[in-house]
């Protein structure tokens, strides 16, 4: 199965930026910019302050609106945080979860992120889990160890079916929020084994179907390259999707990859 099979996928993760009016701003801005886009899926990952606001403001688009994370129990005693019933009733479609700095910040471990990946497919909404090595365990060369490890826990007990409502996005840890891209050579090599690992777990038909996202400073000059890739299905963004003419240079970039 080839790449244009696969849905393409830009998701911005706008991490703990803009308040209301500022989110309204910038998807007003987006908005017009993308209007035309039909190939490839535009997912905006807001602050959960934001996710009202930028669902009445995308509201009949193309730009569909994700959460940045969500608790695994339904409701309860945990002060400060949001269910994935919480999310799906509002009408967000997608929830990143497993992110680095969630787990470098916050404590969140892969069973965890497993927790969390089966709590939202349960309440109908489409994971986007990150995965992605250290710099030290790169250099020390268990990139491959290290990735195959995070898939097998964070998808244990995840069906090939659910599978399918998922992304999955390789964000090399040392590559977030620091300007050090991945070169494409680099992102497919791991994004590939990903598809392989999967294909060893799910069987490769579902496997050629899952669409992989790189992450990692991927900004307006370098998506290009990168989403040529042939197991590059997209990007998760953090600080260029913040800018909404950056934004929109990759999605370009997406639809031409
Ligand atoms: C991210 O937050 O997932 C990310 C990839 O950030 P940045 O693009 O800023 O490196």
């Amino acid at each position: 199965m080839k790449k244009n099979v696969r849905k393409a996928i830009i998701a911005g993760n706008w991490k703990m930026n803009k308040t209301r009016p500022e989110a309204k701003a910038l998807l007003e801005e987006l908005k017009p910019m993308v209007s035309d886009v039909k190939d490839v899926e535009i997912v905006a990952c807001v602050p959960f302050t934001n996710l009202e606001t930028a669902l009445a403001a995308t509201a009949g688009t193309n730009i569909k609106i994700g959460a940045e994370n969500c608790h695994f129990e339904k409701s309860g005693a945990f002060t400060g945080e949001i269910s994935a019933d919480m999310l799906a009733e509002m009408g967000v479609e997608y929830v990143v979860l497993g992110h680095s700095e969630r787990r470098q910040y916050f404590a969140e471990t892969d069973e965890t992120v497993n927790k969390r990946t089966k709590a939202a497919l349960a309440a109908g909404l489409k994971p986007i889990v990150c995965v992605g090595e250290l710099l030290w365990e790169r250099e020390c060369n268990i990139t491959e160890e290290v990735i195959a490890r995070q898939i097998k826990l964070d998808f244990f007990n995840v069906s090939a079916e659910e599978l399918k409502k998922c992304v999955i996005a390789y964000e090399p840890v040392w590559a977030i929020g620091t300007g050090k891209t991945a070169t494409a050579d680099q992102a497919e090599e791991v994004c590939a084994f990903i598809r392989a690992t999967l294909a060893k777990l799910y069987g490769a038909d579902v496997a050629e179907t899952i669409t992989i996202q790189y992450g990692g400073s991927m900004n307006a000059k370098n998506a290009a390259e990168l989403l040529s890739k042939t197991n590059v299905d997209g990007g998760l963004i953090g600080g260029a999707s913040l800018k909404a003419a950056d934004f929109t240079t990759i999605i370009t970039a997406a639809v031409n990859g």
